[in-house]
């Protein structure tokens, strides 16, 4: 099966390399077409994304990427919010959930964030109106709301989840956020089975960090979802643990949660375990479950030991001693 792989820039290089090291080690089946995009391809060619990844993840319809460093200036917003918005991933899905035996201050953390991935205040229309106002325009629309919705339910469905939780700030916001709400309700009739509930993005946060356990699948805006998955990253271990995707509807770009971090980039001080499981939910979504376990089972062996942490989880292991010995637990 071939996969585009875009290796991204910062850090990317180093958690692409080892998530590279661990599927060849399960022997995944799965082959990488790598073009790579943003500042040294800008240096080269004068673009930020290259004609043959546009190409490449068109033909292959599966992407997973590294971190790529926002630009400034150029006229792109983000390399990330451009392949999402020209390729209509709709769905940022998050999974919140510790990969392994770490102290927390709460176990048994497990729930999903669904994030509408391309209106919201991220549909980039802003103007400056004179030297001292600026303007930013948030568009919700009833049928990227549903669209959102459906795709949560839908996975609580077939996943075994019990409840839906959708976040807006409806009580401010009445018109955007007003219809966001009112949409997802709509959708949450046609599912009697799960529970749903509503809750405002401010009691959310707090909920979040009082009692965490009581979310199961989230639905929410653009803004609300990416600080929130940000917090919820946060609750189990941090950034370096945390995978993501963004699905269309027959094309999806895996990527983890953090970004291209440059403050520890090119020192192998990474931890590579975000991109790895990044490419678990690539298998899985794949039909190689199998491998995805294995690959799972071999992480949490690998956060039993403290020893094997990370500077982000408070150790001094490297990132390509933390892979080392993330391989070898495959076998056992
Ligand atoms: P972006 O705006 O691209 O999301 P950011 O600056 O908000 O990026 P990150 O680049 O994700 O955030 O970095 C935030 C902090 O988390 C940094 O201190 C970084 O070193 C740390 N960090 C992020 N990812 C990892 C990782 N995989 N391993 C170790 N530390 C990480």
């Amino acid at each position: 099966m071939l996969v585009t792989l875009i290796k991204g820039d910062g850090i990317g290089p180093e958690v692409v390399a080892s998530m590279k090291k661990v599927l060849k080690a399960v022997d995944s089946k799965v082959d990488f077409e790598e073009i790579n995009a943003g500042a040294s391809v800008f240096e080269k060619e004068g673009v930020y994304i290259p004609d043959r990844l546009y190409k490449s993840i068109e033909k292959n319809k599966l992407a997973i990427k590294g971190p790529i460093t926002t630009p400034i200036g150029h006229g792109f917003r983000s390399i990330n919010v451009e392949l999402r918005k020209k390729y209509d991933l709709f769905a940022n899905i998050r999974p919140i959930k510790a990969p392994g035996p770490l102290d927390l201050k709460f176990d048994g953390v497990d729930f999903v964030i669904f994030r509408e991935n391309t209106e919201d205040l991220y549909a980039g229309i802003e103007n400056r109106v004179s030297s001292d106002i600026a303007l930013s325009i948030k568009i919700i629309s009833k049928e990227k709301s549903q669209r959102i919705a459906r795709a949560a339910f839908e996975y609580a469905k077939r996943n075994g989840r019990k409840k839906v939780t959708v976040v807006t700030k409806a009580n401010i916001m009445k018109e955007s956020d007003g219809l966001f709400l009112a949409s997802v309700r709509e959708v949450a009739k046609a599912y009697p089975d799960l529970i749903f509930e509503e809750i405002l993005v401010d009691n959310c946060a707090m909920q979040m960090v009082v009692n965490p356990r009581k979310f199961d699948v989230i639905v929410t805006e653009n803004l609300y979802g990416d600080i929130l998955s940000d917090l919820g990253a946060g609750l189990v271990g941090g950034l370096g643990l945390m995978p993501g995707l963004n699905k269309g509807k027959d094309m999806a770009i895996y990527e983890s949660i953090h970004g291209s971090a440059p403050d520890i980039a090119g020192k192998d001080l990474a931890n590579p375990t975000a991109m790895i499981l990044t490419a678990c939910l690539l298998l899985e979504d794949c039909g190689m479950t199998d491998k995805a376990k294995l690959i799972r089972k071999a992480i949490y062996k690998t956060l039993k030991d403290k020893n094997n942490y990370t500077r982000d989880l408070g150790g001094n292991n490297t990132c390509s001693k933390f892979t080392e010995t993330l391989i070898k637990n495959l076998g056992d």
